[in-house]
């Protein structure tokens, strides 16, 4: 991989939160000079705070903002989003959908800026519901998210904010790099509050029930619905690969290791070395009934594919998540 100049200014935006502060971890250890980091959380609430590079509060649903945030930038990592797992997704589309305001400004910013190659991190969410609705469900091919019925509110706002990226090279000459995130998941992200996603959340509920001595895990639906978790070390190589590469088309970057959140309960008390009564509340959101990534187009055109394990993934973000509940609750690094 042909990777970016390390002495041109890079932005992440969103480095405050689970993917955009590894993103600035691993950009410091490749040796990047001058990294500009924003989110729209204070400093102190970051998940990873950095103190050689510049970091900035900043809310990119402001052009305003944008323009300072990508002043002299050559590279931008778009991962700014108003989001979380489905228990915040399907309630609270309408603020889903405002971050529409953020990619807009950003690519309008990174347009005007010269701004060299800008990257945008789409979702699994844009793929059509009527091909996920079976648990041993068809891997997503990237055609497959037309004609578009994605999830609502998040997927369409993920969906249009992708062909924007599309249009602004086609009409502008920007490069853009989408990246259609598989549930990426890792130390260091949101395990609680309402915006975690599944396997943060089984972490959580059974180390809970370990300190508290709570006999039941609650699991949202029937847990035979089906999913692939990608880890964090996966997802910030194939970032880094789509943004050094020539793939202007949206990519799939998500494994293929499909399992059952039932499975993947199995897999985290096998960790913890107890298993416990499982409660289903059906009424719960669930999302699409099953969900996997196609990996043929990344084989292709990167030459790579994620393969980490998920127990191998899960053992890691178990064991940062336990650190973190035995921590009194006022040093923990959650943003609720
Ligand atoms: P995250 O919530 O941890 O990080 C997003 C960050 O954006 C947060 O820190 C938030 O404060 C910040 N933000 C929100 N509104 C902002 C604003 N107006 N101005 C500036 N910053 C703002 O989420 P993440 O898991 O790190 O996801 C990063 C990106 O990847 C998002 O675009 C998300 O949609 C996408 N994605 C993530 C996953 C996943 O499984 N984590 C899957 C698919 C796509």
């Amino acid at each position: 991989m042909s990777d970016l100049d390390k002495d041109a200014l890079v932005v992440v935006a969103g480095a405050g939160g689970f993917i955009g502060g590894h993103l600035v971890t691993e950009l410091r250890r490749l040796g990047h000079r001058r990294i500009r980091a924003v989110d729209i959380k204070p400093i102190d609430q970051w998940f990873q705070q950095f103190a050689d590079v510049d970091s900035r509060q900043s809310d990119l649903r402001n052009l305003d903002d944008c323009v300072r945030v990508v002043k002299d930038a050559r590279f931008v990592y778009n991962l700014a989003c108003d989001m979380g797992g489905m228990g915040f997704i399907e309630t609270h589309k309408a603020a889903c959908m405002i971050s529409v305001l953020i990619n807009t400004h950003m690519l309008m910013a990174a347009r005007n800026a010269g701004v060299e190659r800008f990257f945008f991190s789409s979702s699994a969410c844009v793929y059509a519901a009527d091909k996920q609705t079976r648990s041993d469900v068809a891997p997503l091919i990237e055609s497959d998210a037309y004609p578009a019925m994605p999830e609502d509110g998040y997927g369409w706002e993920k969906l249009f904010s992708e062909r924007m990226c599309r249009h602004f090279h086609e009409d502008f000459g920007l490069e853009t790099r989408v990246a259609r995130y598989h549930n990426v998941y890792g130390p260091n992200g949101t395990y609680e509050g309402g915006r975690e996603k599944a396997p943060a959340a089984m972490c959580r509920k059974v180390i809970a029930a370990e300190l508290d001595g709570a006999n039941e895990i609650e699991v949202w639906g029937d847990g035979e619905q089906t999913r692939s978790f990608m880890y964090i070390d996966d997802c910030l190589y194939g970032t880094r690969a789509l943004m050094a590469s020539d793939v202007r088309e949206p990519i799939n970057i998500g494994s293929d290791e499909l399992v059952t959140i039932n499975q993947l309960l199995d897999i985290v008390e096998d960790i913890a070395g107890k298993k416990r009564p499982r409660r289903y509340n059906l009424d719960a959101p669930k999302g699409v009934r099953g969900r996997c990534s196609e990996n043929t187009m990344i084989r292709q055109r990167l030459g790579w594919a994620p393969s980490i394990r998920l127990r191998d993934g899960m053992e890691k973000t178990y064991r940062w998540i336990y650190d973190q509940m035995r921590q009194p609750a006022s040093v923990r690094n959650s943003y609720v």
